[in-house]
């Protein structure tokens, strides 16, 4: 058996020798009885935090609200989250209160889907109290108890259906799927943060086309701030994709928005390559754009427009960059600094474009790296521009 499943077993067993009720439950076994591999192990118990705390050495409180302790066992770690039953949901996601319970039911009557409340203990054996194995083996995707009121508790849930459409390509339950057509308004009070969330994980899923199509299909697509047209798009795509590629098909076909938030270093990345699709999707990459946007950033907007159709420039790009003529600013036989010297002027952005077009001309083998020809050029450029700039300098 493996060693992650025997830990977690060994979890359990801890639990019960203290009177304690406890089970694997969710994804792992979900995935279990599907036979996919799933590294997350969650476990579930009638212990209380403090007591899963009192009772394991390498423990941390994680999310004590809820009642979630991580506690860690030779090379794993586990979620340990005491039953617990669900209070008022406020605006229809996360609820306010949430009350412990003695009772298993309970914590799975207040899970999303029948094939997520499964549970299992060291007999390997599943118990189902939503016919949940049905579901799986059915291939459909059903909200325990009335779907409405579980889309209206929480609207998470309706993305995380598409989720598990895109990870197991199963179908959505009919009745699941009108609830979800009907409640399909209320994703816009999702935090855009959750909403990225689970949208990754529907692009990066094996069956992303099927769960977009159904998303197209209920009119959730049109809930996505600006990316109905660009989700079209990725239903024709034949191949997988990964969550940033998903996300820039969608900018390119759809419209962009700002509600959607990245990091920094992603907005910038995902610009930069639809500004690189757009000059590349037809033409060639050149050694210069090679220079100034960097191998990965190429590589990456080559995929997307080998995805879109276009043709495959991978082996031009990496041919380019291994015989680059200059690697770096700092390469070039004539430099900034040689012109601040040579000249009286300071103004920096002068300087700046003189060096961009040296560089574009040795990258280009317009001239060859060398001081005295790229000096000439420079001292050339720096008098014309500061003719068509008007301006001596400070
Ligand atoms: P994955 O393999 O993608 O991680 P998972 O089923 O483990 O799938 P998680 O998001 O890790 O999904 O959630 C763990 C479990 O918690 C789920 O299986 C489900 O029982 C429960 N759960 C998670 N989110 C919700 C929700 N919004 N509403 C109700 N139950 C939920
Ligand atoms: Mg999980």
């Amino acid at each position: 058996m493996k060693k992650q499943l025997q830990s977690a077993f060994d979890i359990l067993s801890t639990l019960k020798k203290s009177g304690y009720d406890a089970y694997i439950v969710g994804g792992y076994v979900r995935d279990h009885v599907l036979d996919i591999p799933s590294n997350d192990i969650d476990i579930t118990t009638s212990a209380t935090p403090d007591e899963v705390l009192s009772l394991f050495k390498r423990v941390k409180e994680t999310g004590k609200k809820y009642g979630t302790v991580t506690v860690f066992l030779n090379e794993y770690q586990f979620e340990v989250t005491t039953f617990r039953t669900d209070g008022e949901y406020q605006d229809n996601r996360r609820p306010s209160t949430v009350t412990y319970s003695q009772s298993i039911y309970d914590d799975l009557v207040r899970r999303d889907f029948t094939m997520n409340a499964l549970i299992m203990d060291e007999s390997l054996e599943v118990r189902d109290y939503f016919l949940g194995l049905d579901d799986i083996k059915h291939k459909l995707i059903r909200t325990i108890e009335n779907p409405t009121n579980r889309f209206q508790e929480d609207a998470l849930r309706i993305l995380r259906a598409f989720r598990f459409v895109s990870k197991l390509g199963f179908d959505i339950e009919p009745n699941t799927l009108a609830a979800i057509e009907t409640e399909k308004d209320l994703i816009e009070t999702i935090a855009i943060e959750r909403v990225m969330i689970e949208l990754e994980k529907i692009f990066e899923g094996p069956y992303y086309q099927k769960a977009i199509q159904l998303m197209i299909d209920t009119g959730v697509s049109f809930k996505l701030y600006g990316l109905h047209l660009g989700l079209l798009k990725l239903t024709t795509l034949d191949q997988p994709i990964t969550k940033v590629e998903g996300f820039i098909i969608a900018f390119i076909y759809g419209e962009w928005s700002p509600k959607w938030r990245f990091s920094n270093k992603v907005y910038r990345l995902i610009n930069q390559i639809l500004d690189l699709h757009e000059v590349t999707k037809e033409d060639v990459f050149n050694p210069f754009i090679v220079f100034s946007n960097e191998l990965e950033p190429c590589l990456l907007a080559n995929r997307i427009n080998v995805l879109l159709g276009y043709h495959d420039q991978e082996k031009l790009i990496r041919n380019i960059d291994d015989n680059l003529l200059v690697k770096d600013v700092c390469d070039l036989k004539f430099k900034g600094q040689d012109i601040l010297e040579l000249t009286t002027l300071k103004k920096r952005s002068i300087i700046a474009l003189v060096i961009d077009d040296l560089l574009f001309n040795v990258i280009m083998k317009i001239m060859p790296n060398d001081y005295d020809i790229l000096k000439e050029f420079a001292l050339k450029r720096v008098a014309e521009l500061q003719n068509e700039m008007g301006e001596l300098d400070e």
